[in-house]
């Protein structure tokens, strides 16, 4: 039995798209429970089979990209050229997990009297909880290596931007995942997100969202030492230093935050300028946010859709008009209806400011001065966040020094990259617990067993 239905409404045009079936309580504990029953047999299938399966898994995607993006641009607003990219992303990433299966090594460990070997073993039943912003790739992240090592899934997707993660699960079916392996289940998060969470079946959680609600599930899986993976908040800094090559900082510093509307845990959304060339930056600054084109999402030429709520929307411009910082410059959006905000660039009084500390998860930037190095650390740490951030210095010392220095997971310099996906991702203090991608993602869906066999006569 449904609960319900969800209205999705197309953030640029605010127009009804379609209404999605809510799943209940009784239908979230059935998914777990078909979910449960395929495992013995999906963890049975031969590696060399599961690595083929999601090969084509990954083709049957990479068939239905331009579909997919189309439904992205209309569900959630992303520019059709980040749509595309993220569909591609999904593709990549079950491509790249596909080689798992085959090389999920255990240890031969040199012991007495016997033979010790170790295996990766999964854990069953997988939930993966994803967030609203990049609602593609984040599934892709969670679905493809759990799969690999052996486990079932259930994808809870948010309330906000269903119709892709639908269509994926429909792909995977398509490609001969068997029935039960990977089943998607659209739903409120305080219902199905939270059932699977208290599902005993549920061996693990992978979660991505906000900080409020990824402390609260870590207290509620608790009882049942469920295995949890926490991708949560973003304040990054973006350092950049006297040194630097300051045009190129300048000029890629809009995409470093507004990439997505701002809607990117990765943004980086507080810019600390070294103090003598703080004026330069902003100057070379304001034409690089006004050459931000936020249009139609449709529009190939679109560097940046519009935000995906009127609520979230609201929550944004509240750090600009409610507390007043300065604004030092703007970007333009269009007037039309959608729920559109300009980037928008503005000056905090100090560190103090609501603005400068919390995740505004929308286009609007906060730029402060800094003296030296150690003033730079000491600014980029003072926040109970540390995901992502960018260092800026034509000083290759100086370079690895701060990004030993700062505390977040994923650092680049002279660039703003961050998520590739043969690299680990994830986030120190409230920005998270555990990793994703990269090499060793297999290791959080799986457990190591130990097996010593006995030599002795
Ligand atoms: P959110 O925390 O509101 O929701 C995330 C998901 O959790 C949704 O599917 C939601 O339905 C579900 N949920 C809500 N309440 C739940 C509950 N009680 N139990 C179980 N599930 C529940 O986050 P959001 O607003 O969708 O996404 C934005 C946030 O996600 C931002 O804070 C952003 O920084 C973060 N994020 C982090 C990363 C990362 O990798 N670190 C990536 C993207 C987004």
């Amino acid at each position: 039995m449904v609960a319900g239905s969800y209205d999705v409404i197309d953030p640029a045009t605010e127009r009804f798209v379609t209404a999605v079936d809510q799943a209940g309580p009784e239908q979230t504990d059935e998914a777990v429970d078909a979910a449960h029953r395929a495992f013995d047999r999906w963890r049975q299938v031969a590696p060399a089979d599961r690595g083929r399966l999601l090969r084509r898994f990954a083709e049957a995607v990479d068939g239905a990209a331009e579909e997919l993006a189309q439904l992205e641009v209309s569900n959630a607003g992303h520019t059709i050229g980040n749509a595309r990219w993220e569909a591609g992303n999904v593709r990549d990433v079950l491509h790249y997990y596909s080689a798992a299966p085959e090389r999920a090594f255990g240890r031969q460990i040199p012991v007495a009297g016997g033979v010790d070997i170790t295996f990766q073993e999964p854990l069953g039943v997988v939930g993966v909880i994803v967030p609203w912003n990049f609602p593609m790739p984040i599934l892709g992240w969670g679905v493809a290596p759990a799969l690999a090592a052996g486990n079932t899934v259930v994808v809870k997707p948010a309330e906000l931007t269903p119709l892709t993660a639908v269509r994926i699960g429909e792909l995977a079916l398509d490609a001969g995942i068997p029935p039960g392996v990977l089943t998607v289940l659209p739903g409120k998060g305080s219902v199905v997100g939270e059932r699977l969470v208290t599902h005993s079946l549920v061996r693990k959680i992978c979660f991505t969202g906000s900080t409020a609600v990824g402390t609260r599930l870590l207290a509620t899986a608790a009882p049942q030492v469920k295995r949890v993976t926490l991708e949560l908040g973003g304040k990054s800094a973006n350092i950049v230093f006297a040194d630097a090559d300051l045009e190129r900082a300048a000029a890629s510093a809009p995409g470093g935050v507004f990439d997505n509307a701002g809607q990117d845990c990765c943004a980086r959304s507080r810019i600390l300028v070294q103090r003598s060339v703080y004026d330069r930056f902003l100057e070379l600054l304001e034409p690089a946010v006004a050459a931000v084109r936020v249009a139609d999402p449709r529009d190939e030429a679109s560097d940046m859709g519009p935000l995906i709520s009127a609520a979230h929307r609201d929550r944004v411009a509240s750090y600009v008009e409610g507390d007043r910082p300065d604004v030092a410059f703007r970007g333009r959006a269009p007037e039309t209806a959608g729920f559109w905000y300009p980037p928008t660039v503005v000056l905090p009084r100090g560190a103090a400011d609501r603005v400068w500390r919390e995740e505004v998860f929308g286009p609007v930037v906060a730029v402060l001065p800094f003296d030296d190095e150690a003033d730079a650390i000491v600014m980029a740490n003072d926040s109970e966040l540390g995901l992502s951030g960018s260092i800026w210095t034509r000083d290759v010392g100086r370079a690895l020094r701060v990004a030993r220095a700062v505390e977040a997971g994923n650092l680049s310099v002279n660039s703003h990259s961050s998520v590739r996906y043969s690299t680990p991702f994830g986030g120190y203090k409230q920005s998270g617990l555990g990793r994703e991608l990269g090499p060793d993602a297999l290791d959080s869906f799986s457990e190591i067993k130990n097996v010593f066999i006995s030599t002795e006569d």
